[in-house]
């Protein structure tokens, strides 16, 4: 995470052949890319199409108001829900754009994939509309779906179609749990546990604020590898290492396996989790093996889970 960085996204997709994200990678990759003049350039007549607060700023496309001021309600709650809950202060700047102007700016990323830029005020964008890549290549597999997985939808009160299309909104919001990780004071986490405590913020603040989304985040994260094939990759240590190597949909097969664990985690310990981490992490810099030595002292679940994932395809 880092400066400027991209963390694209996450969790979300179903599917999502198409979108590896990530934090910290792709934050890396696009870090180099900051430097670059096709990023950071600003939006043409921003002024006119921005909302502000304290600390929170939206810049959004022409003709996307409405949408606009959706999300900035949503990331207004969330602000003002760290706050009250861990006395944590959200910046962090929006930009919710069409494909063209996405496409102008940050010509190196797919439309539709979000994505961070860790800089002093993160910066989240997100696409404006339903056309970008990940809603696209969720649906191609739309035939696909389990049926139990369409039931768990239906009783939550979502179609499959309607469910991808709220995706690239809900991956925003781990983007933004990004910005409340450095601001909880864990500035030098490894990969994988730095992607899932992006996660464990968004996932807390959907279950206590908007507990529809947390269950459909939930219900998404069992739906994996809809084509029949399996992940090439599939321990941490791969994704720590071996990042650039992972394909989109292995990259998203293993950010659902850190949303099951938040899920597994925030029911076992809710938010004191988080203070947890801000006292055992620090700002050290720790290895895989570290961290779960350190993740020990705080619940067994980390040790079970990592048992099951060695044991997942075996
Ligand atoms: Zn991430």
């Amino acid at each position: 995470m880092k400066t400027k960085t991209l963390i694209l996204i996450l969790l979300i997709t179903l599917v999502v052949g198409g979108c590896k994200d990530s934090s910290k990678d792709s934050t890396k990759d696009l870090n180099k890319d900051s430097t670059n003049k096709t990023i950071n350039e600003p939006i043409d007549n921003a002024s006119k199409n921005s909302i502000k607060s304290e600390g929170l700023k939206l810049d959004y496309s022409k003709g996307y108001e409405s949408k606009a001021k959706v999300q900035f309600k949503r990331l207004e709650a969330m602000k003002s829900f760290y706050k009250k809950a861990k006395n944590l202060d959200l910046k962090v700047h929006v930009e919710l754009l069409d494909k063209e102007e996405w496409t102008k700016k940050y010509k190196d990323v797919p439309y539709g994939m979000p994505f961070v830029m860790l800089e002093e005020t993160p910066t989240v964008v997100l696409p404006a509309t339903e056309d970008g890549i990940i809603v696209k290549n969720a649906l191609v597999y739309k035939d696909n779906v389990p049926s139990d997985i369409k039931k768990t939808l239906s009783e939550i009160g979502f179609t499959y179609e309607e469910a991808v299309k709220l995706f690239p909104d809900l991956i925003g919001l781990h983007e933004v749990g990004h910005s409340l990780t450095v601001e909880n004071g864990n500035t030098n986490l490894n990969s994988w546990f730095n992607e899932f405590m992006a996660t464990y913020y968004a996932y807390a603040y959907l279950v206590k604020e908007e507990p529809k989304y947390a269950k459909l985040w939930k219900a998404n994260a069992s739906i994996t590898y809809l084509d029949g094939s399996k992940p090439k990759y599939t321990a941490l240590k791969d994704f720590d290492e071996k990042y650039s190597q992972i394909q989109p949909d292995n990259y998203d097969w293993y950010q659902k396996q850190f949303t099951l664990l938040a899920v597994r985690v925030y029911d076992s310990m809710g938010l004191d989790f988080i203070d947890k981490v801000k006292d055992v992490f620090k700002d050290d810099v720790v290895d895989s093996d570290e961290t779960f030595n350190k993740l020990h002292t705080i619940s067994p679940i980390f040790d079970q889970w990592a048992s099951e994932m060695k044991n997942k395809f075996k």
